[in-house]
């Protein structure tokens, strides 16, 4: 997606490489990427882990491949990712997460950060494929093998650097409920909520690798007991994480799920009160987000689906020197610029209060004020989903159609995305309409085409 690239990645996808333990994901592989990583970047490397029973299993391996090929480690133990980011952004060459993020407990992963702290892009990803495929990685001689050293402050550094971006006190006067879902949001959201100054009541955070409390994807089933607890305590919000927390999910005082779309959208609303400047994000999300920047004086601008296109966007139109205000994706991964490039659930969180002191307004108020929409989602697994593409883009030419990917139809009153999936026999067609009717007969225009070319159309989510 970064131009055009030498070829095709073939492990890792747009958020690092995953797997299910025992079936395609071994400590074999792992050390092939300490090795690899190792040997591509050097110098010194911090590797973290979320809670998963695997993690130090793979964080292991992970720390041996990089130590053979001289890399000094710093061993993080359990860390969210934005926390591990914020580290390498201020102190090492590189970094490496064992998560498998939102996936359940049997899966894990690695994220590779490059020295700017955003996570590698794809044409290093496609060096890094090549050292881990080939048999010639070098490991260095006896007397230049590196070492590791733990690196327990991490956690606290991150959770200092998050509240310096605002006011003391932000949050006093305020009850928050926060489950980290045993994931590694546990070893820093309670305690920068606190050092914001709000009450704090946990569920779900001690950490724990067999996530007993719920799934680590924060979804608004396994949600409901953090509702309960928020109503039972009063507390003006309740803030979920996913696995390795750079996601942030919020339920309002009232213990209503706040759909991921409208946060993002609260959240741009909150920062573009007083400023203006570019909002980033894929053209997955919803047109809710490009109505609130609008209305603000804001530029938006689109990127392929994964936070990374979205990160390094950010990144570059800054290097220009063109103001960013925010980027995000529409699933609770918020990226605030001022602090660092990458989607981070303890800054979305913080910001919440921020935004709830700001105002003095509810949360379900706030939300109350955004319009409705409908978002209708369809997966349609055929080996034919580019063919798929190529028949929508002749139904719909003449029309407004935005090739960042897949193909986006934007029509006044309505919007569609179909994309086919990078790994899968997939083809995601997404609509979306303030009126729920526009957005059923959009989605029937586009099934009907399909069917008239002989595509099989699959089930709606
Ligand atoms: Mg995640």
């Amino acid at each position: 997606m970064e131009g055009n690239l030498p070829r095709a990645k073939r492990l890792f996808g747009t958020n690092g490489v995953r797997g299910e333990i025992g079936r395609d994901m071994h400590p074999d592989l792992v050390l092939r990427i300490g090795l690899a990583l190792g040997s591509l970047r050097g110098g010194s490397i911090i590797v973290g882990r979320d809670t998963r029973t695997s993690g130090p299993a793979l964080a292991s391996a992970l720390q041996a491949g990089l130590m053979a090929t001289g890399c000094r480690v710093a061993d993080a133990g359990v860390i969210p990712t934005p926390a591990l980011q914020y580290a390498v952004g201020k102190h090492y060459d590189a970094g490496a997460m064992v998560t498998a993020s939102h996936n359940p407990p049997e899966y894990n992963g690695v994220k590779i950060i490059d020295t700017d702290g955003t996570e590698m892009g794809d044409r290093e990803i496609v060096l890094l494929e090549d050292r881990i495929f080939s048999d010639s990685i070098t490991t260095v001689a006896w007397n230049r093998v590196g070492t590791v050293v733990s690196a327990p402050h991490i956690a606290e550094e991150y959770v200092q650097g998050v509240c310096s971006h605002f006011p003391e006190g932000a949050g006093e006067g305020m009850t928050v409920v926060v489950d980290p879902g045993s994931g590694a949001g546990c070893a820093t959201t309670p305690a920068l909520l606190a050092g914001l100054g709000c009450r704090v009541h946990t569920i779900n955070a001690r950490m724990d690798g067999t996530f007993p409390g719920r799934d680590p994807e924060p979804t608004e089933e396994g949600l409901a007991p953090l509702a309960e607890m928020v109503k039972a305590t009063g507390a003006a919000f309740g803030a979920a994480h996913d696995g390795d927390a750079d996601r942030t999910v919020f339920v309002d005082e009232k213990g209503r799920f706040l759909e991921e779309n409208r946060e993002f959208a609260l959240v741009a609303r909150h920062l573009t009160r007083n400023q203006r400047g570019t909002i980033v994000m894929p053209v997955s999300t919803s047109r809710l987000v490009e109505m609130v920047g609008r209305e603000a004086g804001c530029r938006v601008d689109y990127t392929p689906v994964g936070s990374i296109y979205v990160a390094r966007r950010m990144r570059d139109l800054r290097a220009a020197g063109t103001p960013v205000m925010m980027g995000g994706e529409g699933n609770g991964g918020l990226i605030f610029p001022d602090h660092q490039f990458c989607r981070d659930g303890g800054m979305t969180a913080a910001m919440m209060v921020s935004l709830l002191a700001t105002t003095g307004e509810s949360l379900s108020a706030l939300a109350g004020d955004l319009p409705e929409m409908t978002m209708i989602k369809e997966k349609i697994r055929t080996p034919r989903a580019r063919d798929a593409v190529l028949t929508l883009e002749r139904a719909f030419s003449g029309e407004d159609l935005d090739r960042t990917d897949g193909i986006r139809l934007n029509r006044e009153d309505a919007w569609a995305l179909i994309r086919p999936s990078g790994t899968e026999p997939l083809l995601r067609i997404l609509v979306e309409a303030g009126d729920a009717g526009r957005a059923e007969a959009l989605h029937r225009e586009i099934r009907n085409h399909l069917r008239n070319a002989g595509i099989t159309t699959g089930a709606r989510s």
